[in-house]
């Protein structure tokens, strides 16, 4: 990655990140939900709870989040939201493995998945900060843990 790409990025992370903070889409608790579950990060105070709605065909016709927590993870629940709202489950799994592998592995471009991340590849900016990184990948586990409809906690420690 060359500088310029290196600094743009930098600049989409915290548009993204504030923007999203501030503004955060989806929020709220979703009535009837099917799927749902609660994700803790004990390191930084970060609660959130996120609902789906999963239809007969496997279809995520709504998602919503509420709770408290840091501006990242605030903002990558509020992302998560917008990107999984009409996916399939298997393709909101195949976004979380993506989503992880960009934030805490080595390989920085998860592109054997076929994904095009758009937005979210901003999130790799978190790495810059390796203490922040579950913050932003909260959300991301509490979605896999929802959609495999454990209804318990997740728990990032
Ligand atoms: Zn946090």
């Amino acid at each position: 990655m060359s500088d310029t790409d290196a600094n743009e990025l930098r600049d989409l992370y915290r548009e993204l990140i504030l923007d999203h903070a501030r503004s955060p889409r989806n929020f709220g608790k979703l009535a009837e939900a099917s799927h749902e579950a609660e994700g803790i990060n004990p390191l930084c105070g970060d609660k959130l709870k996120l609902y789906f709605n999963v239809d007969e065909n496997e279809v995520i016709q709504d998602a919503k989040f509420e709770g408290s927590g840091c501006a990242i993870s605030v903002a990558s629940a509020s992302m998560l939201t917008e990107t999984v709202i009409g996916l399939t489950s298997s393709q909101a799994t195949d976004y979380f493995s993506a989503i992880t592998t960009l934030l805490t592995g080595t390989d920085a471009a998860p592109q054997a998945t076929g994904l095009d991340l758009g937005k979210l590849k901003a999130l790799q900016g978190v790495r810059e900060f390796p203490s922040r990184v579950k913050c932003a990948t909260l959300a991301w586990h509490g979605l896999n843990s929802a959609i495999h409809n454990s209804k318990q906690a997740v728990s990032t420690e």
